[in-house]
C-alpha cells in the first residue's frame, strides 16, 4: 500500500528571462493505491504544472509545500530517483529518443525501476502479452521511440509503459487527447487493468469528460487557477460534462 501526499503545493514557472511566473497557488492531494483520482480543469488551469512538478521537470520551481510518496520526499529526488521510487508520469508531449528502439528503451525503463535486468525469457513473453492486450503490432517493438508515432501509438506506448513498469503512481496527462474512439476504448482498458490490480494509484489528469466514461475515477477534483475548488465522487465529472467549467470561471487565485 502507497501514499502519494501532495501538501499546500507551490509552484511558478521559470520564464526565459529567469523571472517565476506562480502557476500552483496550494494544491492538497492524498492519492493512495488502488484509487482512481481525475483532475480536471479548464485549460490553463495548471493540471501539467502539478504533472511535471511531480516529476521534477526544471522549468518549474518549487516555492512552498510538500510531495511525499510513503513518507519520503519526493522534491528531493533526482527525476531518475522518483521513478525508481515507483513514480510514473505520462506526458501530455513524449519526445522522440532517435536510435532507440521501444523493445530497448522498456527494457532500459524496467532495469532502472526494478534495479535489475528482467529476466530476458520472461521479459520478451511480458513485452508480447502487452503488446497484444493493446493490438499492437509486434513490429511496433522494433520501431524507434515516438519517431513518427501516430497520436494513438503514442498513448499506447504510454500505457505499454505502466503495464511493464507497474508503478506505485501514475500520472496521465491528457491521455485521451487526440485518440479516435477504438484507440481511446483501448486506452482506456489498459488503464483499468492496471486499476485493477489494486497496486497502483492513477492520477488521470483531463480537460475533458470523455475517458471518464471508460474509467471511473474514485475521486474528481475540479482544479481552476492553480488550485482544486471542488471534489466529489464520480458524479461530479457528469456534472462538468453538463455544466463546463463556466460557473468556476472568475475564481481567482
Ligand atoms: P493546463 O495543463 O491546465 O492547461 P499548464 O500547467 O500547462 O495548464 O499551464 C498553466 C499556466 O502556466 C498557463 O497560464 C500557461 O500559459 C503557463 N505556463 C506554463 N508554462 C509556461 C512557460 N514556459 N512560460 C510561460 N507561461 C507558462
Ligand atoms: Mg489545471
Ligand atoms: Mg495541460
Amino acid at each position: 500500500m502507497s501514499t502519494l501526499e501532495i501538501r499546500d503545493l507551490q509552484v511558478s514557472v521559470k520564464l526565459p528571462e529567469g523571472d517565476l511566473k506562480p502557476i500552483l497557488a496550494g494544491v492538497d492531494l492524498t492519492v493512495k493505491s488502488g484509487e482512481t483520482h481525475a483532475i480536471m480543469g479548464p485549460n490553463g488551469s495548471g493540471k501539467s504544472t502539478l504533472a511535471y512538478s511531480i516529476a521534477g521537470h526544471p522549468k518549474y520551481e518549487i516555492t512552498g509545500g510538500t510531495v511525499t510518496l510513503d513518507g519520503d520526499n519526493v522534491l528531493d529526488m533526482t527525476v531518475d530517483e522518483r521513478a525508481r521510487a515507483g513514480l510514473f508520469l505520462a506526458m501530455q508531449y513524449p519526445v522522440e529518443v532517435p536510435g532507440v528502439s521501444v523493445a530497448n528503451f522498456l527494457r532500459t525503463a524496467k532495469t532502472a525501476v526494478d534495479g535489475q535486468a528482467p529476466k530476458l525469457r520472461t521479459w520478451a513473453g511480458e513485452l508480447r502479452g502487452a503488446m497484444e492486450k493493446l493490438q499492437m503490432d509486434p513490429a511496433f517493438a522494433q520501431r524507434n521511440v515516438n519517431e513518427g508515432f501516430s497520436g494513438g501509438e503514442k498513448k499506447r506506448h504510454e500505457i505499454m509503459q505502466l503495464e511493464l513498469l507497474k508503478p506505485k503512481m501514475a500520472i496521465l496527462d491528457e491521455t485521451d487527447s487526440g485518440l479516435d474512439i477504438d484507440a481511446l476504448r483501448i486506452v482506456s482498458e489498459g488503464v483499468n487493468r492496471v486499476r485493477e490490480t489494486g497496486e497502483t494509484g492513477l492520477l488521470l489528469i483531463t480537460h475533458y469528460t470523455r475517458i471518464l466514461r471508460y474509467i471511473q475515477p474514485d475521486f474528481v477534483h475540479v482544479f481552476v487557477a492553480g488550485k482544486i475548488v471542488q471534489e466529489g465522487g464520480p458524479e461530479l465529472a457528469e456534472q462538468l460534462e453538463a455544466e463546463g467549467y463556466e460557473r468556476y470561471v472568475g475564481t481567482r487565485v
